[in-house]
């Protein structure tokens, strides 16, 4: 067992593809409810609750009948800006409609949310930062569980943080979180891409994140890659270790892990905190 009793303050990281059917990019509500539920228990027994919620993009995409358009890439008039555009559209349609999704199953437990949007901006620009510390404590002083997501709708390349692992990791570190789980699509951490080397061993703790731990992240290929991909949580996992925060990979097909994990069971890869005296959340920002 671990122990997590006194984690008071945890944030949730959820990935598009836990939320949405694959079929059609469409909300999974089924998944969404149990969600919500874990959430709103967490919160009932006495913690923080943020919850960094993707799937913005994909219900929009859904809504607006255009998924096919941005995915397979072939609409012929599409160039780049085209796709930016459309892709920022999407967002603005899904963010709203997820939100509404997020509220009225968050109502049904009369949990009260709230909506965060943020960019780099966020975090680079001192005022910004300061703002967006105090709302987010005023929030979870108010005893709402807020729902974050980068505002996909605003944020260009240069703004913008890519991905949610970071940004989950990023929240993590702004509100001095104790915990972190990041909800994948694969049970943790592994020695190497366990689709393409069945003598991939999962890794079950990591206590400090050295060369040997970055060098797994690389080594892994495929959907492991990429947005959402292994390198994405190790990158993570550097900023909330650094800023004094455990975090802990786990697979979202069973989203009972939450409270699973919060209870102390030994699920996924635990990453301990190793904080870092001077850690200031800007320097792990890319200036775009
Ligand atoms: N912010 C994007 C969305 O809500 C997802 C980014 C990610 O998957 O990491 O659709």
């Amino acid at each position: 067992m671990r122990d997590f009793a006194s984690k008071k303050r945890i944030v949730i990281k959820i990935g598009s593809s836990s939320i949405t059917h694959k079929e059609t990019g469409g909300a999974d509500l089924v998944r969404l409810e149990k969600l919500v539920r874990e959430l709103t228990d967490l919160h009932n027994g006495g913690k923080d609750v943020v919850l960094v919620s993707s799937g913005a993009i994909s219900v929009g995409l859904k809504a607006a009948h255009i998924r096919g358009i941005y995915y397979d890439g072939t609409g012929k008039s599409e160039g780049p800006d085209e796709k930016l555009k459309l892709k920022q559209a999407a967002a603005a349609i899904g963010q709203a409609r997820l939100m509404m999704m997020y509220q009225k199953l968050f109502s049904e437990y009369n949990q009260m949310t709230a909506q965060v949007l943020m960019t780099k901006h966020t975090i680079v620009d001192n005022v910004n930062r300061f703002n967006a510390r105090n709302t987010f404590e005023e929030l979870l002083t108010l005893g709402a569980i807020p729902v974050v997501n980068e505002n996909d709708t605003i944020a260009t390349y240069e703004i913008e943080f890519g991905d949610n692992d970071t940004l989950s990791a990023i929240v993590a570190a702004l509100i001095d979180a104790d915990l972190l789980i990041l909800l994948s699509d694969i049970d943790g951490l592994y020695t190497d891409d366990p689709h393409a080397d069945p003598e991939a061993k999962l890794i079950r703790e990591i206590e400090k994140l050295d060369e040997r731990i970055e060098g797994f992240a690389k080594g892994s290929t495929g959907s492991l890659m990429g947005t959402g991909g292994m390198a994405t949580k190790i990158a993570a996992a550097r900023i909330a270790s650094a800023s004094g925060c455990d975090m802990v990979i786990a697979n979202a097909n069973d989203l009972a892990n939450i409270h699973r994990i919060a209870a102390g069971d030994e699920i996924g890869t635990y990453i301990h905190s190793d904080k870092s005296r001077d850690f200031f959340i800007e320097d792990f920002i890319n200036e775009g």
